[in-house]
């Protein structure tokens, strides 16, 4: 099927790969002419696992193309993905921008019908928006071309975006029941076919609840991180192992053991502003969503967990001191730094006058840049802060050790050279990687995140 993705970023990128990789005919569009010019000529704009083999495979048998040009990826896809951003506006909501700039594109230069795909994580209603943005664009022309507005939105996990694509836990795609819409229907089913070769794996709904649908997936992921969050601080206080707590109620099948790690706070792309933007939608509707506003203060909180304890251990100035900060995406196997707990942990440590050498194992080159931004307004705390060769260099002198991201490379260090190499052995480890017990026999001081039973 002739295929044209608008937005070639996390989601585009992996989306028009993979439909090449099934062989598919892939048009790619962004307005970013560098990002463009990176894929064509071979590289790989974001770091994600596996990616760059299919895109290179793809680009080498002629299934896959990258381009700026909008009149020729209109012309190029029967059917037409967007998957823009859509990130936070001033109040919380989804900045819709991107995703109708996108849609008046195809309305401006289409010719026969189109399935338009909102691929993008968008507010219910916002099918509507982008018909309607299309609709107008066909006016202007005096064009009666037919569409219809399909709402599929994306699971994928960033770190396993492609593997997450090709075996999916399920396809939502919304569709409305117009005569467009059934032929968009069709046209869906043939192109997700092989994916439900083994089992049907796609769950067909009206357009508004599939956009509901992913909000709400990420509402209650987001809501059982910050549960065990809330749990943590309090198994703190108590003296209780909040990792022995997350076993002893995983094993409920009704609970289950997913998603249950207490940690220094979620970020990223998606959970701090799907949360915001169901919160913003419900009181559109004059109904507050109470649990999601606690889950968004929780996190909050939480990614200044470790500045807490930091400040605890060594006191409100840190003038002087030096810490080793291990891990800075915002999760592992990404380089994605949105909303990354690194960063409000470094700015507080830098704030306070310590100065700090950081390490991460792909995320380093992004880090410098969104860091430097950070601290746009004063430059004097962005020289706080040295990037390390490896972890170990990190470590040179340093009164502790913090860990914000759950690299699998942070899982077993040698312990010696950790505690020979820091000044003080001092671990604030903020995804719980190290028992406790094991840290005090070998002499590190200990402090993770809801595990002071021993502290
Ligand atoms: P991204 O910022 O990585 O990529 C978006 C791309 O769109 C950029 O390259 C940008 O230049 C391009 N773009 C913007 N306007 C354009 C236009 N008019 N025409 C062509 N290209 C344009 O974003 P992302 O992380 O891929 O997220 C895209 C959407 O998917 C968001 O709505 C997000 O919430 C959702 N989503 C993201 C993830 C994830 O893990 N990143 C997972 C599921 C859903």
């Amino acid at each position: 099927m002739k295929i044209t993705i608008i937005g070639t970023g996390y989601v585009g990128l992996v989306t028009g790969a993979c439909l090449a990789e099934l062989g598919n005919d892939v048009f790619c569009l962004d307005v970013d002419q560098s990002k463009v010019d990176i894929l064509n000529n071979g590289g790989i704009p974001i770091h994600e696992p596996g990616l760059d083999d299919v895109v290179a495979r793809n680009r080498a048998a002629g299934r896959l193309q990258f381009s700026t040009d909008v009149a020729a990826s209109v012309a190029h896809g029967d059917v037409q993905f967007i998957a823009v951003g859509t990130p936070p506006d001033e109040d919380g909501s989804a900045d819709l921008q991107y995703v109708l700039a996108a849609a008046r594109n195809i309305g401006r230069h289409m010719d026969g019908f189109k399935v338009v795909v909102d691929k993008s994580t968008v507010p219910v209603g916002t099918a509507d928006k982008v018909s309607a943005a299309i609709a107008d664009e066909l006016a202007k022309r005096g064009k009666n071309e037919g569409f219809s507005v399909v709402s599929n939105p994306e699971f994928l996990k960033e770190g396993a975006a492609v593997e997450d694509f090709m075996r999916p836990d399920r396809i939502v795609i919304g569709h409305d029941q117009t005569t467009e819409g059934l032929r968009a229907h069709a046209l869906m089913k043939k192109l997700y076919a092989p994916f439900n070769r083994n089992h049907e794996r796609t769950y067909w709904m009206d357009v508004r609840s599939a956009e509901f649908t992913k909000y709400s997936a990420n509402a209650m992921l987001a809501t059982r991180i910050s549960f065990m969050n809330e749990l943590a601080n309090l198994a703190d206080k108590v003296g209780a192992d909040i990792e022995a707590v997350r076993h002893g109620i995983g094993s409920d099948p009704r609970i289950g053991h997913s998603f249950l790690y207490a940690g220094c706070g979620y970020g990223g792309s998606c959970f701090p502003k799907d949360v915001q933007a169901l919160e913003r939608t419900a009181r559109d509707y004059d109904q507050d969503l109470l649990i999601l506003r606690a889950v968004e203060q929780v996190n909050d909180f939480q990614k200044h967990v470790l500045g807490k304890k930091v400040v605890k251990r060594f006191g409100d100035d840190l003038s002087g001191k030096h810490f080793a900060v291990w891990g800075l995406a915002f999760k592992p196997n990404t380089d994605d730094m949105r909303e990354a707990s690194s960063r409000v942990l470094i700015g507080e440590l830098v704030r306070r006058g310590a100065t700090v050498a950081v390490y991460d194992p792909v995320a380093m080159k992004e880090a410098e840049r969104v860091l430097k931004l950070d601290f746009a307004d004063d430059a004097k705390l962005f020289d706080r802060i040295s990037f390390a060769a490896n972890p170990m260099a990190a470590l040179g002198d340093a009164d502790a050790l913090a860990i914000v991201t759950e690299w699998k490379a942070f899982r077993s260090p040698d312990f010696d050279r950790v505690k020979a190499a820091l000044k003080n052995p001092v671990i604030f480890d903020g995804r719980n990687l190290f028992e406790p017990q094991v840290m005090a026999d070998i002499g590190i001081e200990y402090h993770g995140i809801g595990r002071s039973i021993l502290t």
